[in-house]
């Protein structure tokens, strides 16, 4: 699929820096010029003669054919994206778990086998340990941060491996690059859900990871208004396992959709930059606060995997994790007291949200997997927002208090 018109190709762009591919990368004109990315809301496309129509629909000629499986605007993403994290190519998807499922499920079939680490965002941790294994694909989870156990996972047959990191929402940091080298050595791919760290602060190809996949629901948007995920792999993974599968299952984003990513693109550089500095200012008064038993947060240096954060991020987190006494009850105190940080699901956002993972996100775990994982009953997730960082201390500092 490729489109008739000038754009600005993700190849001139690779020497720029990110914050400039936010801007331009992937851009495609129409003949009016627009200075905006244009929303094409069309579900298909008309063609000039049969003869046309015939030769774009065997690939003969470039073009987009069908909404399902091309749009300019849902390219344009696409592009976006691919050029800011180096890849190839990508595909936009409806909603991050469609790009995740769809990551996993296209190049498998009955009788592969998938490990995987088991800290995972809760429908994540769904598709692998009970989605999968419905058809026949089995799995493994394992103590990401444990490179043995990944060892001793792979089988014969293991076709895929998938980690996120940070995780969801205890933000442990588990090495890319050596669990890429496990992979490979057993002749396995590795899929990175690169939600937590953002294209900015992480490059999972770079670090040898062979797919890459986003909810652009969180920072990408970052102004809670769309569903969104996208996969980013080699061309060749993209055309050989994703395209197919798109084009006949249908996990597509809406252009729409695509358009408001695509401009939420343009300011992700300087709003992951001031979250990443306010939450780095907040995690400091936590550290310290007698109401906080434990404080989790990668940019510092007391984080339990430190040296492999400096090692494959460029910066801490807009998220922090901590605990606070009294368990569930202190939690609900604390996230009931804040006036600001609004109690929701999201993270990455411009409004600074607080989370209780134990009754919401990972509720459907038992106490016992809950326990494994470090996520207590008085632990509380923290996406920081774009408010001035003073009044979200003042109103941390607050909610601490009803604890
Ligand atoms: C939110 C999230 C997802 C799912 O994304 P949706 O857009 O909500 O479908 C997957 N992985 C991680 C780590 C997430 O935080």
């Amino acid at each position: 699929m490729s489109d008739t018109k000038g754009h600005s190709s993700t190849s001139s762009m690779a020497h720029y820096h990110p914050e400039t591919r936010l801007v331009h990368a992937g851009t495609l004109r129409s003949d009016f010029g627009e200075m905006s990315e244009s929303l094409f809301l069309t579900q298909g496309f008309t063609y000039d003669s049969a003869e046309e129509c015939e030769a774009r629909f065997k690939g003969e000629k470039p073009g987009f054919l069908y909404s399902r499986f091309s749009n300019p605007t849902v390219a344009m993403f696409e592009r976006r994206m691919a050029a800011l994290e180096g890849a190839e190519a990508g595909r936009a998807t409806a909603t991050g778990m469609a790009a995740m499922t769809t990551a996993m499920l296209a190049p498998l079939q009955a009788g592969d086998h998938v490990v995987a680490a088991k800290a995972l965002f809760g429908s994540c941790r769904y598709v692998i340990e009970t989605l999968l294994p419905r058809y026949g694909i089995t799995s493994t989870l394992v103590d990401g941060g444990d490179l043995d156990a990944w060892r001793k996972a792979m089988r014969p047959n293991t076709k895929t491996c998938f980690l996120e990191s940070p995780t969801n929402p205890t933000l442990d940091v588990v090495d890319i690059a050596e669990v890429a080298k496990i992979a490979h050595q057993a002749g396995a791919r590795l899929v990175v859900d690169n939600v937590f760290a953002t294209p900015l602060w992480q490059s999972p190809l770079e670090l040898g990871a062979d797919v890459v996949v986003y909810s652009a629901t969180k920072h990408i948007d970052g102004q809670g208004r769309c569903l969104g995920g996208v996969i980013l792999s080699t061309e060749q993974f993209i055309t050989e396992h994703i395209h197919t599968f798109f084009r006949q299952t249908g996990p597509s984003i809406s252009p729409f959709n695509a358009w408001v990513l695509l401009k939420g693109l343009e300011t992700l550089g300087i709003r992951v930059k001031a979250q990443t500095e306010s939450a780095a200012k907040i995690a400091d008064v936590l550290a310290s606060h007698p109401k906080v038993t434990r404080l989790i947060y990668p940019g510092r240096a007391d984080h339990p995997q430190a040296d492999i954060v400096k090692k494959q991020m460029r910066a801490g987190s807009t998220m922090i994790g901590f605990e606070v006494k009294g368990g569930k009850e202190g939690a609900f105190r604390a996230l009931n007291g804040f006036r600001l940080a609004r109690i929701s699901n999201n993270l990455g956002d411009a409004k600074t949200i607080v989370t209780h993972p134990a009754t919401t996100t990972h509720q459907r775990l038992t106490p016992e997997a809950r326990a494994e994982l470090g996520i207590g009953d008085g632990f509380i997730r923290f996406s920081i927002g774009l408010e001035h960082v003073d009044d979200l201390i003042e109103d941390v500092k607050g909610a601490l208090e009803k604890v």
